[in-house]
């Protein structure tokens, strides 16, 4: 039963026990109330007018014996007092009889009582008449006659009325004091039941309060331990409340909430277990990455690689082996065996446990080892390998090496698993190691054709130095000689032979440019001091040399106004740079006004110039070629250097120079200089 159903029965019983109280107190009363009217309207008054009338007669009695005394008769007070009684009380106490006695009344008999006392009053009213004087009380006759007819009917009926009046009145007397009583009773009655009825109400509500109270009570205690029970961390446990009350189905409520708990408690353990795992291995594989860092060669990889996994599985020997580039497995590294790695023989690949795990590339696991499988020796004696692991550790899909664990216990899952987590890192170092191995070899190589490059450039150089400079010497006399042809023997030679003078004449002189700009260029890059290079001067100078070709061709050269920045270099190898590059500009152009515009910008590392001219432009395909020696894209009077000059002048300042063209419009070629 539900508590509130519990309740609502205890308070229903409350209010019925309430009720049935005030019903029967209520008929109760209403006797007790019926019984006291009773008294107090009947009874009592009842009595009074009877004890009054009784006095009255008595009175009345006392007053006729006197009135018939010979000695006492004669007196008109006493006269007085008599026919008050007779003409006035008795007539008042007659009305008050009837009124006050109920005329069904058993007790009295009122018309009884009213005639016998008009008799006795009528009687009376003889005697005061018949004794008025002295002279009538001597009268013997007379008085006789009165007194006895005072003692024979007066004093006999009074007497009689008074015996009846008195009877009745015991008879009320008794009649009150039975029905006191049982006013009594009824009030006890009432005492009886509000006490009665109200301690049997009062002890069962206090029974089912107490019910009601354990009913909720020992649940509760029930749940505060099962509450007390899980605080203490124990999700498995199962609160057990009987009924189908409200508790009951708190009970169950909070069994499902510890089920809940306990669901994600051991998710958070789980998770915990997992996070605790990740964290081990992120602290582990952390620990191989700190010993594998650096430049290592492969031995050394191999030897740290080693010496974490035999402590990570607890592994008292173990060895690495990498892949040598005729597909036999080489010794790396080797733990607690009784050979040292020099010592130990060369594998062919697919041979034994290890070389077939490389072509297998999956990691083998050896519980049954063999007896003849090397025993780990301590000092007090051998112990037996109980598991083998032979790891194939591969980078870009190709095995590289073989790690070998002989381990005392079979390593577990999770121990297994952590293996191909760190594999690939392993992998990953040894192929770097080798790569290095082969850069420095590669290396070592460059350096020495590099050293041997740089010999050679030298000695080009020289050549190129010696070669330009010896063949001045036949140019000048070349010229000399053809000087003279045209000079001394002008009449002589005809005209063909004078041509042919003049062609030979033109032809030293571009030889000997040529000659001049070979001898530049292999003079550029020399240990030549580095300066702070002016550009503001450098561009004053060109607008000054250049002034003559620039009239000279009716063209403008446009030059930055300020240039705030500084390189550091050679400023009469930037000056010729600029210097090609103009030039050109004003050379390969047919405009009517040809125009060459220099601009710049500092990009941070570098100053950009830009050498614009609105001359013949070059083919997008010529854009490399133009910058090699000796190669021309017209016939004209040019040799074939000044870009590559320039190229070379660039690069000796760290910079880049490159063109963009379009072709029949113009040109910009662009130089960087490192700033
Ligand atoms: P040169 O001018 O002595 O022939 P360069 O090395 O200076 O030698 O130039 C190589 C070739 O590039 C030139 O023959 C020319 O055809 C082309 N060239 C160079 N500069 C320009 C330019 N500003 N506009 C068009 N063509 C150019």
């Amino acid at each position: 039963m539900t508590i509130k159903k519990k309740l609502s029965l205890a308070f229903g019983l409350l209010f019925f026990i309430i009720g049935g109280i005030i019903v029967l107190n209520q008929i109760v009363a209403k006797q007790a109330k019926d019984r006291y009217e009773t008294i107090h309207d009947e009874i009592q008054p009842a009595i009074k007018v009877i004890d009054k009338y009784i006095q009255i007669n008595k009175t009345l009695k006392d007053l006729l014996e006197d009135k018939i005394d010979e000695n006492k008769g004669v007196n008109s007070t006493l006269n007085n007092k008599i026919t008050a009684i007779l003409e006035v009380e008795i007539p008042n106490i007659n009305r008050t009889l009837k009124g006050v006695i109920n005329e069904e009344s058993q007790l009295i008999d009122v018309e009884w009582v009213l005639t016998n006392s008009n008799k006795a009053v009528k009687s009376s009213e003889m005697v005061i008449k018949t004794l008025v004087n002295k002279m009538d009380y001597a009268d013997p006759v007379k008085l006789k006659k009165i007194k006895k007819l005072y003692r024979v009917e007066i004093k006999k009926t009074i007497n009689l009325i008074n015996r009846r009046l008195y009877h009745s009145t015991e008879e009320y007397k008794q009649v009150n004091f039975e029905l006191n009583q049982e006013l009594n009773n009824s009030f006890s009655q009432i005492s009886i039941i509000i006490l009665g009825f109200g301690m049997v109400g009062i002890l069962i509500g206090l029974f089912f309060a107490n019910q009601t109270i354990r009913s909720i009570i020992s649940p509760i205690n029930e749940l505060k331990k099962s509450a007390a029970i899980v605080g203490d961390g124990n999700y498995s446990h199962t609160t057990i409340i009987e009924g189908k009350d409200e508790i009951s189905e708190l009970g169950n409520s909070f069994n499902i909430m510890t089920d809940s708990l306990r669901e994600s408690f051991e998710i958070i353990q789980e998770q915990k277990e997992i996070q605790e795992e990740s964290n081990y291995i992120k602290s582990s594989k952390n620990t191989l990455y700190e010993m594998l860092k650096g430049e290592l060669s492969t031995s050394q990889i191999a030897k740290r690689t080693l010496e974490f996994l035999l402590e990570f599985y607890k592994a008292p020997m173990g060895s690495v082996h990498s892949i040598t580039s005729d597909d036999h497995l080489v010794c790396e590294a080797v733990f607690a065996y009784d050979k040292k790695k020099e010592e130990m023989p060369l594998i062919p690949i697919g041979q034994g446990v290890i070389g077939a795990a490389v072509l297998n590339k999956k990691t083998v696991i050896i519980d049954d080892v063999p007896n003849e499988y090397s025993t780990i020796n301590t000092t007090l004696g051998g112990l037996k390998a109980k598991c083998i692991v032979v790891i194939p550790v591969e980078f870009a899909n190709e095995c590289i090496a073989v790690i070998e664990l002989a381990c005392l216990n079979k390593p577990d899952e999770f121990s297994l698993s952590f293996i191909h987590e760190i594999k690939e890192s392993i992998g990953i170092s040894i192929n770097a190691a080798q790569g290095l191995k082969q850069l420095e070899e590669t290396y070592e190589k460059l350096e020495a054709s590099s050293q041997d490059l740089a010999l050679k450039n030298k000695e080009l150089e020289q050549f190129v130095y010696i070669t330009s400079h010896d063949l001045q010497e036949p140019l000048r006399t070349i010229t000399s000689y053809s000087n003279i042809l045209e000079e001394d023997y002008a009449d002589v030679l005809d005209e063909d032979a004078l041509k042919y003078v003049s062609f030979l004449q033109k032809a030293s002189d571009r030889l000997r440019n040529q000659i001049h700009s070979l001898l530049e260029l292999s003079r550029i890059g020399g240990m030549k001091e580095k300066e702070k290079v002016n550009f503001n001067t450098i561009f004053e100078n060109l607008q000054t040399e250049l002034d003559f070709l620039i009239k000279e061709k009716k063209g403008s050269l446009i030059t930055p106004s300020f240039v705030v920045e500084s390189i550091m270099g050679t400023s009469t190898e930037i000056q010729l740079l600029f210097q090609n590059l103009i030039v050109n500009g004003f050379k390969y152009n047919n405009n009517e006004t040809p125009q060459v515009e220099i601009s710049y910008m500092n990009n941070g590392t570098h100053l950009s110039f830009c050498v614009t001219d609105n001359g013949t432009g070059i083919k997008e395909k010529y854009y490399e070629k133009i910058f090699q020696i000796f190669q021309r894209l017209d016939k004209g009077e040019g040799s074939g250097i000044g870009l590559a000059h320039c190229k070379k002048i660039v690069e000796s300042h760290n910079g880049k120079i490159w063109v963009d063209s379009e072709f029949g419009k113009g040109t910009s070629f662009f130089v960087d200089l490192k700033v």
